[in-house]
């Protein structure tokens, strides 16, 4: 019983001082508890030849990880789930990806390759970037450098997923850039790289999205 106790708490302190702990891990998920999704996502049953594979998914993340060592200290949980999803009311049945502070979930998808898959992986992670470093105030400055007082409707063109896609842009590797850029706007460039290299490397004690209500997008 001692030993149990010992080691537990051995455990224990070891998970909460380490940082060397945090990771990126990749896991399969045969479906997911309603509860991680919003309500109106509707999960279909998807054919093996569409699941998402651990091995491109890893590819992405390690491109992008030797391009920001800062990523190694983060601890990020990214799902491959067996199953289609979609947004009946909207007309969306082929949903890929969606972000949620430390969480990624990547659905099966019906035109499945790998660059599209990469390019999803380096989108959502470009989502969690922006939950870790970047706090809204910022992520506003960003979009008015970006757009320059011009407010351009459209689903891309909103902060959250112009910051995701110019992530792809700038750090994606060949492979994810493949897939057409989506926002209106021009694409980055390196002043773009500049800021949010300086913004992940600022010394945070604490992800930001710890701070602040959850956080998430598709
Ligand atoms: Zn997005």
């Amino acid at each position: 019983m001692f030993h149990k106790l010992l080691i537990t708490t051995l455990v224990i302190i070891l998970f909460t001082v380490s940082p060397a702990f945090a990771e990126i891990q990749i896991k399969n998920l045969d479906t997911l508890p309603n509860k991680a999704i919003p309500e109106n996502y509707i999960l279909s049953p998807a054919q093996k030849d569409k699941y998402v594979q651990i091995k491109t998914v890893s590819a992405e993340v390690y491109h992008i990880q030797k391009i920001i060592p800062v990523l190694n200290d983060v601890d990020l949980t990214i799902y491959l789930v067996k199953k289609h999803a979609g947004i009946p009311e909207t007309g969306l049945d082929d949903l890929y990806g969606y972000a949620c502070d430390d969480l990624i979930y990547l659905f099966s998808y019906s035109d499945i390759s790998d660059d599209l898959t990469r390019n999803v992986v380096a989108h959502e992670i470009g989502h969690v970037v922006r939950y870790y470093f970047i706090p809204q105030n910022s992520l506003n400055k960003y979009f008015k450098m970006r757009t320059k007082g011009e407010n351009k409707e459209g689903y891309f063109n909103d902060p959250e997923e112009l910051f995701a896609e110019d992530f792809v842009f700038l750090f994606g590797s060949e492979s994810a850039k493949k897939i057409v850029y989506s926002p209106e706007y021009k694409p980055p460039g390196p002043a773009e790289k500049e800021w949010i290299l300086g913004k992940i490397n600022e010394d945070l004690s604490i992800p930001l999205f710890l701070v602040y209500l959850q956080s998430c997008t598709f």
